[in-house]
């Protein structure tokens, strides 16, 4: 049997898939365990603070409780909290790799990472070039799956979060991830488009850790055409030479300028009417709001979510005002 690798992010998964691993995204077992509030509790007796972001506690447990025994951590360009997470998987037993997506975003920074990555999994460029090219056509599905979420309407935004979120593992099997994402694109190009008049919202920031929040704009409205994270994910945006490039242009562990811009021209392309900006309670990422707000033009509402499960009442109440609002302003 394949040995299972967690990931805490999108890493190079061409790496680990050339290596004849499988990749096991952590958050996505998690939030769909069907029991997360328990996996969180079970980090709390650990000994992890009430102060840190449900995620991470979550990643941690997931590790424990599923008997992930190795683990690629992402000192880089991800989360301010892993070293310290990474410490503590280590002292429970399981082994961690790490990898970091460089401070200088040069080719040249790229390149080393990508290169000391591959020796760690004793794999050569050319292996990690076939896995991508095999990859390249499912990349391509996900990218006419956001095609048909923005511009034929006719995918709901849960569904455009789910497929691109699940892109950083490909759960786990790329081929069986293939043929299903075959069967939904058939299946979705035989939908009535949703009416025109909704409200076009974007989502940005890290993913929600709320089950509802799509359903509850669509229940008001609204849909969500465009997932700014969770596309940066599918590295789809464009058709790359090779994998320095491709992951050189994935925006998230980079500068909040350069992400800006590309949410200010998805905006204008996916003709978006307003913002939702997810933060998550306790995560450093919560700082960007104030950068986010002031530079796009369009109203933006920011969401914090906490604990997983259904939306609070108040997030509620704040979603429906938002949306009225915009309702008015669309009229
Ligand atoms: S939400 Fe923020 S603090 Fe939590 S894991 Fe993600 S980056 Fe880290």
């Amino acid at each position: 049997m394949k040995e299972k690798i967690g990931i805490t992010t999108t890493v190079p998964v061409e790496v680990l898939l050339a290596a004849g691993k499988t990749p096991v995204d952590l958050n996505n077992i998690f939030v769909t365990s069907g029991k997360a509030k328990e996996i969180i509790e079970r980090a709390e007796l650990d000994g992890f603070p009430r102060n840190i972001c449900a995620w991470i506690k979550g990643l941690y447990s997931t590790a424990v409780v599923y008997g992930i025994d190795r683990i690629i951590g992402v000192t880089e360009g991800d989360c301010s909290n892993t070293k310290s997470l990474l410490e503590v998987w280590q002292s429970k037993g399981i082994s961690t790799v790490d990898f970091g997506f460089p401070g200088k975003r040069t080719r040249e920074a790229v390149k080393s990472e990508l290169d000391s990555f591959m020796e760690k999994f004793s794999v050569i460029l050319e292996e990690v070039e076939s896995v991508r090219k095999s990859l390249s056509s499912i990349r391509s599905k996900l990218s006419e799956l956001d095609r048909l979420t923005w511009e034929e309407n006719k995918v709901s935004g849960f569904e455009n979060h789910l497929w691109q979120v699940s892109s950083s593992d490909f759960n786990g099997d790329p081929e069986s991830f293939s043929k299903e994402l075959d069967e939904f694109l058939e299946e979705a190009k035989c939908r009535e488009p949703y009416p025109k008049n909704e409200i076009r919202l974007g989502y940005i920031g890290v993913p929600p850790i709320i089950d509802d929040i799509y359903s509850l704009a669509e229940s008001n409205g609204a849909r969500v055409v465009y997932n700014e994270v969770q596309r940066e994910f599918t590295m789809a945006k464009s058709e790359y030479p090779d994998i320095y490039e491709m992951y050189l242009d994935f925006n998230y562990p980079y500068d909040l300028d350069t992400r800006l811009g590309e949410i200010e021209k998805q905006i204008e392309e996916r003709k978006l009417d307003g913002i939702i900006h997810y933060t998550q309670s306790f995560c450093h990422r919560g700082i960007e709001d104030i950068v986010i707000k002031s530079r796009l033009k369009l109203p933006v509402l920011t969401i914090e979510g906490d604990l997983p499960g259904m939306a609070d009442a108040r997030t509620k109440l704040r979603l429906e005002s938002f949306l009225d609002m915009m309702m008015d302003l669309k009229e």
